[in-house]
């Protein structure tokens, strides 16, 4: 609970609405997690930055919640408060291609309208539940694109000064699933600008799974098709895998990929190959001296099928994708972690390869 003159003196921002009944399994993908001290909805800008002062005044912890779709959180009581944006207007040039959302933006919502209004960029983008806010925080990444290849600028609150200002997105570090956000708290996202293209084609899209779909040939320089043919496929190719948010299917009830792409020595991966010997392994250059190997590929291969441990299990694999781990229903968190701990020791075990989760851990972790 929180202390009620505090709550009295945020509840008092205009644009705050208090809700002291939510739970974390009502804010998160997964449908698991215990109940925050409090949670404070934020339906504008101003109303954000002037509660989290105040609660950082107060020294409580605070999770900022935008879409739920990447947390893992403990069961009971948990000692943070929930701030969570609602703040989502999104506005667009049509003339130069830049687009703008305010952080509490439906992600999928500002692809959505991107193609409508013809522009390129973000379509393989299209699907990932979750804010707009939060797509810097991991660079989001889906079909060879990431959000870093369009995002310009990140406006932020900055957590140690409160100045709230715009900022180039190289200042980020972006990488493969990674800012200098992540993990650190350091800053908010209040709202992203992407520089998007403006002929009505996608961005150019890479060889593979969805350019097969898409019928392109290797020999394509570049290759771009419309963005609204570009965005139905890729949400066709994501609904067959449970990647995108549906109630009704368990296999949805997800964190998205659990574990990131191992990024490993060379060695390692000739280790890995001699251990299962298929010419076809996946493994692709990622920097000097390292490769990346796919994760979904190497649990499969250390023996976990979709779906494991089987019918009912209260947490399994997917059974439509061996790397999201879903709750069936009734899952708490002690039910994931175990799964997550047995898929984690069963690759190391086989290949000396140590998965990494992907999600940010509240209050819980893999090592416990
Ligand atoms: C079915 C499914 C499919 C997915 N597919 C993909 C995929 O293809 N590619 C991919 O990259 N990810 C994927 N994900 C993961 C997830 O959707 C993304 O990481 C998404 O960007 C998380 O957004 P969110 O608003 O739900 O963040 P949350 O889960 O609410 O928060 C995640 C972290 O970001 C922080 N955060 C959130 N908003 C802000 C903000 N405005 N400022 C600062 N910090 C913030 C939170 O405090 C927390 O630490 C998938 C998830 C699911 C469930």
């Amino acid at each position: 609970m929180l202390d009620s003159s505090l709550a009295q003196e945020i509840a008092e921002i205009d644009g705050v609405v208090l809700d002291s009944d939510v739970t974390f399994a009502d804010l998160t993908t997964l449908h698991i997690g215990g109940k925050p001290r409090g949670a404070v909805r934020c339906q504008t800008i101003p109303a954000l930055v002037s509660a989290i002062k105040l609660l950082d005044d107060a020294s409580l912890p605070l999770l900022i919640v935008g879409g739920g779709s990447n947390l893992v959180v403990a069961d009971g009581d948990l000692d943070v408060v929930a701030v969570i944006i609602e703040a989502d207007d999104v506005s667009i040039n049509l003339s130069d291609g830049l687009l703008t959302a305010e952080a509490g933006a439906v992600w999928d919502d500002v692809v959505q309208l991107s193609v409508e209004a013809s522009l390129g960029g973000i379509e393989c983008l299209s699907g990932i539940p979750g804010s707009a806010g939060a797509t810097p925080v991991q660079n989001v990444g889906a079909y060879g694109t990431e959000v870093s290849d369009v995002l310009t600028r990140v406006q932020l609150l900055d957590r140690a000064t409160y100045d709230v200002e715009w900022v180039e997105a190289s200042a980020l570090e972006l990488s493969y699933r990674y800012s200098n956000l992540k993990f650190t708290n350091r800053a908010v996202v209040l709202a992203v600008e992407l520089q998007l293209l403006t002929d009505g084609l996608s961005a150019p899209l890479r060889f593979g799974e969805l350019g097969r779909r898409l019928a392109i040939s290797e020999a394509e320089d570049h290759p771009r098709r419309p963005v609204g043919i570009v965005r139905d496929t890729v949400l066709e190719l994501r609904r067959a895998k449970g990647m995108v948010v549906d109630p009704s299917d368990h296999d949805t009830w997800s964190a998205g990929s659990f574990f990131t792409n191992p990024i490993v020595t060379p060695e390692v991966a000739d280790a890995v190959f001699d251990t299962v010997g298929e010419p076809t392994m996946p493994r692709f250059p990622a920097g000097e001296g390292k490769e990346k190997l796919s994760a979904a590929w190497l649990i499969e291969r250390a023996g976990f099928k979709k779906g494991h441990p089987g019918a009912g299990a209260k947490a399994s694999l997917s059974t439509k994708h061996t790397l999201a781990l879903t709750n069936r229903g009734e899952a708490d968190a002690a039910d994931l972690v175990a799964l997550a701990k047995e898929i984690r020791n069963g690759v190391f075990a086989s290949f000396g390869v140590s998965l990494v989760p992907e999600p940010v851990w509240i209050g819980i972790s893999i090592d416990d």
